[in-house]
């Protein structure tokens, strides 16, 4: 396709795993003049949006949020329970478990590892053991991801849990879902997780900017045997604030608490269950259409067992430097911007443009995941990428039912 007939006006597709599609009505009831931050509107739509955060956590506990991204998050949420010299377990199953580790290792933690590697999830056993050998309970914490968006492995917090209560273990149980939340299923009282922390601008569908931790009544006592927790990151004041400007140490973030009241309008509209159930449709058909790209080709996906893999991000596997010119091609030609590889291969290294991403988290439908999908048929059929036939064939029979 030469230049002059590039097809790429119209309306762009961010598919990437964060941040997401943003939804019109988040980004309509943004487009407004500022609000008085003292009283009205939006002090008093506080209540019932914590409400219904709590509601998309599946909790019943506590929340605070912050003016943060992911990393902020990660930061507020140790900050609270985590003291230097305390021990942590971390089996991590991919790029962003180790950042949550560095994160801790900066607050002065001492990190056990377990590397799961790049394509497969938790072994429950084995963080069983290692709880089991802390015979003198020195370990604080479990830092799991639920879903690690750099290899979309998704991982079994419910075990996690089973694995603490069967060793007696008191560790907290700390449960990042930055991209999980609002896409795949998680339910924080039911799992037992004591900390869970996740951001605006995955499944929520607001821009990035909001960082959220939810924390169980046994976190809290943790929080309450510290001797000392930074100001800014203590979420006491935030989940329990006694006027409007504490629930945020400060200005609220005016506009986005706008944007997140739409987005939890249409979720709570369609119905937690059913953006589940949307978001394992449609990566069924983004898988069906990878199985099939993958048996004439060189396409593979990350991770090989569907059971453990994300509904909200796919990893892929194209080989150098195909994964490259593949998203470059569908950007310039389609307005379709592709996830690049996270923490596969150095950015240095020619096996990095083997790598890309697919996020398909939020505001996402049928139509958008078959454009996406045929976005990449045409990508590599113009770049003679080797592929099976009936791709879109095979991810049509998953949407259609
Ligand atoms: C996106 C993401 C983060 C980091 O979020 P930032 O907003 O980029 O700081 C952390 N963990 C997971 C699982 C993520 O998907």
């Amino acid at each position: 396709m030469g230049k002059g007939s590039r097809l790429s006006q119209g309306r762009s597709y961010l598919a990437i795993p964060g941040p997401s599609v943003m939804p019109d009505a988040v980004l309509s009831a943004m487009h407004r003049a500022a609000p008085n931050i003292y009283a009205g509107e939006l002090p008093d739509m506080m209540p019932r949006l914590m409400d219904d955060l709590r509601a998309v956590a599946r909790t019943q506990h506590n929340a605070a949020i912050y003016i943060a991204n992911g990393h902020g998050a990660w930061e507020a949420a140790l900050a609270n329970v985590i003291a230097p010299g305390d021990r942590v377990l971390l089996p991590a199953t991919g790029r962003f478990g180790f950042g949550w580790g560095d994160m801790a290792t900066g607050l002065g933690a001492q990190i056990d590892l377990i590397d799961f590697g790049k394509r497969a999830p938790i072994d429950v056993a084995q963080v069983s053991e290692a709880l089991l050998a802390d015979k003198s309970h020195e370990i604080k914490a479990v830092l799991a991801v639920h879903v690690d968006t750099s290899t979309s492995v998704r991982n079994d917090i419910a075990g996690l849990r089973a694995a603490l209560d069967d060793a007696g273990h008191p560790a907290l149980l700390m449960v990042d879902c930055i991209a999980s939340l609002a896409c795949d299923v998680f339910e924080m009282d039911a799992w037992g997780v004591d900390v869970m922390v996740t951001a605006s601008q995955k499944g929520l569908m607001v821009p990035p900017g909001l960082g959220f931790v939810f924390f169980s009544e046994r976190a809290q006592a943790a929080r309450s045997r510290m001797t000392r927790v930074s100001r800014y990151w203590d979420w006491g004041p935030r989940a329990d604030p006694q006027i409007f400007a504490q629930h945020f140490g400060g200005t609220a973030p005016t506009h986005h608490l706008y944007g997140l009241r739409a987005s939890l309008d249409m979720i709570h509209a369609e119905g937690i269950e059913n953006v589940w159930h949307r978001h394992g449709v449609l990566a069924r058909a983004i898988w069906a259409a990878c199985d099939v790209w993958g048996q004439g080709g060189p396409l593979e996906m990350n991770v090989a067992d569907p059971s453990h893999r994300s509904h909200a991000v796919t990893a892929l596997r194209l080989g150098a430097p195909h994964a490259t010119r593949l998203r470059d091609w569908v950007e310039q030609n389609l307005g379709l911007t592709l996830g690049i590889g996270l923490g596969m291969a150095e950015p240095g290294d020619d096996a990095w443009h083997g790598f890309f991403r697919l996020g398909h988290m939020g505001h996402v439908n049928g139509h958008m995941i078959m454009g996406l999908l045929g976005g990449i048929e045409a990508g590599m059929r113009a770049l003679d990428i080797p592929r099976g036939t009936g791709a879109l064939e095979a991810a049509a029979a998953v949407i259609s039912g």
